[in-house]
């Protein structure tokens, strides 16, 4: 049997790499990168791949993007979740303190403010495409017991932000104290999460479908951390630098050996636009980006056929349910 080959794209906007963590920077964000999503949408189209756009709130307002999603979530060729960016997404809540001097993560705003802003996203976006909206991942890698509690309040039923083996903590939010998430130890593949802390396994109703990440450990990487008491934590995940087919085809075979039955792609929907990103600066760099992601596609084809994440996690919660699965 084919495995499943879970295509997610953080569609938010242009370069927001760049965009400091002011009220001027954000009000002049800007989601021109929508007119340049359907390239990408036909290739996975040719090989019937379903990819997930998990959208945020700029990107609900851009017009090329929502015809096409419109049209594309009519004929089952996409889906559309919600991407959270916490520290943009309406109502807009201030957060006083400043001194973490980066973007607030979700768990930094009280629970009462972050549920207003998931039940205003999913709103927006349900209106917007004319879809049901199940599946989210958080901006900036960041989930907690008490999100997941909350998205599965307003009818989520999946999850992919987990990084395994991934640690965030040292990149700061906007207050003081504030850090990102640590995934090390955290599964590597598919499972239902708890709504309490530790937010692993549980019966929250909502399933996590990690990004697919192959652990990168080498005895000299790991002597070098033990050496100069640097932390072991890095990962090779599947995301497209438009430079690493060889390493992307590794992770496609480490894979398939791999009990689980699904692989999961990641990019930004920004990064598919000339100048939209740091890593894909120039045009040329866009073709390259084509021409391995056509080669990675169609390789792929033979053993992995396409499904949207909340048709995943449907069936997943179906066979749990018959006993098909073991949460392991
Ligand atoms: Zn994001």
């Amino acid at each position: 049997m084919k495995k499943k080959f879970i295509i997610t794209i953080d569609t938010e906007g242009d370069n927001l790499w760049e965009v400091r963590n002011s009220e001027k920077s954000m009000s002049r964000i800007s989601n021109r990168n929508g007119a340049y999503i359907e390239r990408f949408q036909l290739l996975c189209e040719k090989y019937g791949y379903i990819p997930t756009y998990l959208t945020n709130y700029e990107m609900a307002l851009s017009e090329p993007f929502r015809d096409l999603a419109r049209a594309g979530v009519k004929d089952h060729k996409l889906e559309i979740g919600m991407h959270l960016h916490a520290f943009n997404s309406p109502p807009l809540y201030n957060l006083t303190d400043r001194r973490g001097g980066n973007k607030a993560y979700a768990g930094e705003y009280p629970l009462a403010v972050l549920d207003k802003k998931i039940e205003y996203l999913t709103k927006f976006l349900e209106d917007n495409f004319q879809t049901p909206i199940k599946s989210h991942r958080g901006g900036r890698w960041y989930i907690d017991a008490e999100y997941i509690g909350l998205l599965a309040k307003h009818g989520y039923t999946v999850d992919c932000t987990v990084t395994p083996g991934m640690d965030w903590r040292d990149n700061k939010g906007q207050t003081q104290d504030s850090k990102g998430i640590d995934y090390r130890g955290f599964p590597k593949s598919a499972y239902e999460m708890s709504a309490r802390e530790p937010a692993r396994h549980g019966k929250s109703g909502m399933v996590e479908v990690p990004v697919t990440v192959k652990a990168d450990l080498s005895v000299r990487k790991y002597a070098r951390a033990m050496l100069w008491g640097e932390k072991i934590t890095f990962g090779k995940w599947f995301r497209p630098t438009g430079n690493n087919l060889n390493e992307l085809i590794e992770i496609v075979e480490w894979n398939k050996k791999k009990k689980t039955d699904y692989i999961e792609f990641m990019l930004h929907s920004s990064e598919l636009m000339p100048g939209g990103s740091p890593t894909f600066a120039y045009e040329w760099q866009i073709e390259r980006l084509y021409d391995e992601l056509e080669e990675l596609f169609a390789y792929m084809s033979a053993d992995y056929e396409g499904v949207g994440l909340a048709d995943y996690a449907a069936r997943f919660l179906t066979k749990g349910k018959q006993g098909g699965f073991s949460c392991r």
